[in-house]
């Protein structure tokens, strides 16, 4: 527990679960009001408690929009933080992907967060200061198979930060993007959850990732943090990703890879 966001208030996009939760749970912790935007279609595990308020939120849809922003303003008076992190992922190929399934990723993906900051970009701007951070993702750089449209969202997301940065800097606004690499959330779940060995799973997984292992929302969370606090006050326009340096690690033929592997699984926990 800290304050180092004492006196703020942040809107977390999608928090009702998963890297969202770890966010809003993250920065409630340094003393912020945090009113968390989700569908919350029938879930029980969003109850307010303490600095965190759950209201409805669909981002796709401009009219939900702005009566959260309205909310939020009337509840809480101001919005200094605003974090764009609902998302999802759709895994089909081009061949089956439909134009729906295109238009619902940009929609929730995309849309959402520019449609977000468009109705709370004039309260920071009248605050003369503001912090957005979006969460994209390392497939915006690099793409899993059957993921193009996800993957054309996330680089989107990239490019709206870049945008974003530059237009809204001279209103003392930054706007920056955490890239998450393998997160362990629901989001991704079903992937290993598809394999019969779990335990293999896992350790092939561990293999894709110099830090040994995957990554905890909670270490989003933190970037996030960091992001948002006046610990980062020159840093704007960046794509920061947080991924165990995966993104970094050339892939090897497993055979000529068999003793850095052998490390990581003395290493892993
Ligand atoms: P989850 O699926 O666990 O959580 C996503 C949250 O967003 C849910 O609470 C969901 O609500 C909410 N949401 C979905 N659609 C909308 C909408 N239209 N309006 C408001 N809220 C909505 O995902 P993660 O926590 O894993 O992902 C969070 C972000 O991180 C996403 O942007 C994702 O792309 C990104 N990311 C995740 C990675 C990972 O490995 N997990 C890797 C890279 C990026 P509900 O449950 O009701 O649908």
């Amino acid at each position: 527990m800290g304050n180092r966001l004492a006196g703020k208030v942040a809107v977390v996009t999608g928090g009702n679960q998963g890297i969202g939760r770890a966010i809003a749970e993250r920065l409630a912790e340094e003393d912020c009001v945090v009113a968390v935007g989700d569908l919350l279609q029938g879930r029980a595990d969003a109850t307010n408690a303490g600095k965190l308020s759950f209201l409805v939120l669909d981002v796709t849809d401009e009219a939900s929009i702005r009566a959260f922003v309205d909310q939020v303003l009337e509840r809480f008076g101001r919005i200094d933080i605003l974090v764009n992190n609902a998302g999802m992922v759709i895994h089909k190929s081009i061949d089956d992907q439909t134009a729906e399934d295109w238009d619902r990723l940009m929609a929730v993906n995309l849309r959402g967060p520019f449609l977000m900051a468009k109705y709370v970009v004039p309260e920071m701007r009248r605050a003369g200061s503001g912090a957005i951070v979006n969460i994209g993702s390392v497939e915006g750089y690099m793409v899993n198979p059957w993921h193009t449209a996800y993957a054309a969202t996330k680089a989107g997301v990239h490019g709206l930060t870049l945008g974003l940065s530059v237009d809204l800097g001279p209103d003392g606004i930054r706007c920056n993007t955490v890239c998450p690499g393998w997160i362990d959330t629901d989001l991704n779940r079903a992937y290993v959850e598809m394999h019969p060995d779990r335990k293999l799973i896992e350790r092939e997984l561990s293999y894709l990732h110099p830090a040994g292992r995957i990554g905890a929302p909670k270490e989003i969370a933190n970037a996030v943090l960091w992001l948002v606090s006046e610990e980062s006050s020159f840093v704007s326009g960046e794509m920061i990703s947080v991924d165990g340096a995966r993104t970094k690690k050339i892939p090897l033929p497993a055979i000529l890879d068999e003793e850095y592997r052998s490390k990581l699984t003395e290493t892993s926990v």
